[in-house]
């Protein structure tokens, strides 16, 4: 009769920040989201008639009013050994790393592909 030889291997991986997309985002000037005056809910309402409103202006070009344009890049963590999007999942000291009443679950890895998060890594 063989005897089990199942070893753990535990394979490591670390978060990647992967650069995903761009968009662009404008600040409208101030009177359009009221921020101290408002609810979020609010906020959302006033910005929703404020784009319309812009768009028509860019439509027809007549204001004046400064608005702020910027370029956001879009991040997302992706695990290096996967390269899936990141999710941490805690995984336990047993074979198949899931948690006992013995060996709890202590270790952060991905979700994904069960790979252990290195020390350090973001
Ligand atoms: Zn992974």
């Amino acid at each position: 009769m063989s005897t089990p030889t199942t070893i753990m291997q535990a394979k490591t991986c670390t978060i990647k920040r992967v650069l995903v997309d761009a968009k662009v985002e404008i600040t409208p000037p101030s009177y359009a989201y009221g921020y101290w005056r408002t609810t979020p809910q609010e906020r959302q309402r006033n910005l929703e008639q404020w784009v319309k409103e812009f768009q028509d202006f860019l439509r027809d070009h007549r204001s004046q009013d400064a608005n702020i344009l910027s370029v956001v890049p879009v991040y997302e963590k992706r695990c290096s050994a996967c390269d899936k999007e990141y999710e941490a999942f805690m995984y336990a000291d047993t074979p198949d790393g899931v948690a006992t009443a013995e060996h709890p679950a202590i270790h952060e890895g991905c979700a994904s592909c069960g790979a252990l998060k290195e020390k350090g890594g973001g």
